[in-house]
């Protein structure tokens, strides 16, 4: 006898309430179609480099198949606190301030549940990454949306902040350099926002997955590492971008010792550890990566040209991308919306992107192309795209 159950109806509100990832959509149809050019995917085309994997494989030999302690090695913790000596001259101790996670994805989610309670506000700008609303849902908490602008090179500002801030909102979360704008903050901006976060006495989680990933001579200045921003800051950074390694599920969050007791608390009970496999190439990233993340960054950087150029040739009006490997198009002189757009030229000449309103609301009226893909790809993707784009003109 089949039971006729609603299972639908047994799911937690707070999940059914969630839409699901916006990006995904598209893929799931252009993986049944032939000929796709994806510029959709936010993940490095390049190989783990050799010498990660190898050390990987080493520890395999040497029979490193366990648990390690919750809060990571010691000796990739003692190597990201020199990593951000050496980058940004903070001091972290990695006994108390660094927690080993499985990717910024966990991070993330840890943050948030260790910071924030049922009805709590958290200020994000706006477009941004998909999970960082879910997150906060999650966690309870409302996510509020604050809108930055392509006039402003989708910064955000002091006023800006203030016009969403009440007496609820706990924490605000920054991801710069930002998916999928492209866009960085300058020191000059990210003081203002320190500022304006001491005012308020926020929280912020700063999401610096991208900050190795920036071009043109800009350099990526550390939120934690502002005056009296070290405490207030939950810094979070991982290895899936900047040293293509995305499947190994491997990141870390760094704050004052309570914050990050909180979040391993979390995650002993959820994660218990990140793979111990995972671990050991971090290490290896960290001391011997840099030379091979260095020359993928500066073949992202001759992409992030190629595409720059090729899209404003094509007639779409574009912000020039300064960090990750996202740039964010105008679309709006098609007269399509944003999803129009996405599916139009996913069906009529099979290119995938990423419709802007998957990053929020304010997304509309842009897409968003990843440039992590080979110059080959990118050449024809932006041939295909003037020509629809053209074609929507007439
Ligand atoms: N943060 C941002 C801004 C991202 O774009 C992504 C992945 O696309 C993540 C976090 C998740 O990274 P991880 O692979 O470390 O979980």
């Amino acid at each position: 006898m089949t039971e006729n159950i609603d299972w639908q109806k047994r799911i937690s509100p707070v999940v059914q309430a969630i839409p699901p990832s916006g990006i995904r959509r598209f893929f799931d149809i252009a993986a049944e179609m032939e000929d796709v050019i994806s510029l959709g995917v936010g993940e490095p085309d390049f190989v783990t480099p050799w010498s990660i994997r190898e050390s990987c494989v080493y520890g395999l030999e040497q029979g490193y198949t366990s648990y390690t302690a919750n809060r990571g090695l010691w000796e990739l913790r003692e190597e990201i606190c020199a990593l951000q000596k050496r980058n940004f001259n903070i001091d972290y101790d990695p006994k108390t301030n660094v927690l080993v996670t499985v990717g910024v994805s966990e991070a993330l989610d840890i943050a948030m549940r260790a910071i924030l309670t049922p009805g709590d506000e958290i200020l994000i700008p706006e477009p941004c990454y998909v999970s960082y609303k879910a997150c906060a849902s999650l966690a309870g908490a409302v996510a509020v949306a604050v809108p930055a602008k392509i006039e402003n090179n989708f910064s955000i500002t002091p006023a800006d902040l203030e016009a969403h801030v009440t007496n609820k909102t706990k924490a605000l979360l920054i991801g710069y350099p930002n998916n999928p704008t492209g866009a960085i903050l300058t020191k000059e901006q990210l003081m203002d926002i320190a500022k304006f976060a001491q005012e308020h006495d926020l929280i912020v989680i700063s999401d610096e997955i991208y900050g190795d990933l920036t071009y043109g001579g800009e350099r990526h200045v550390c939120f934690a590492g502002l005056p009296g921003m070290k405490d207030r800051t939950i810094l979070l950074n991982g290895f899936s971008k900047a040293y293509a390694m995305t499947g190994w599920r491997i990141g870390y969050a760094m704050s004052n010792p309570a914050i990050i007791s909180a979040m391993t608390k979390i995650h002993q009970y959820t994660m218990l550890c990140a793979p111990i496999t995972a671990q050991i190439a971090a290490v290896e990233a960290l001391r011997h990566g840099e030379k091979y993340m260095k020359k993928m960054v500066s073949e992202y950087d001759k992409r992030r040209r190629l595409i720059y150029d090729g899209l404003t040739n094509a007639g779409l009006k574009c912000f020039e991308p300064k960090g990750a490997f996202y740039i964010f198009p105008d679309i709006t002189s098609t007269g399509l919306t944003s999803e129009e757009f996405a599916e139009q030229l996913l069906m009529k000449e099979h290119v995938a992107l990423v419709p802007g309103t998957a990053f929020g609301q304010c997304g509309e009226g842009y897409v968003r192309c990843s440039y992590a893909t080979s110059v080959t790809k990118i050449s024809e993707a932006i041939a295909r795209i003037e020509h629809f784009v053209q074609h929507c003109k007439k």
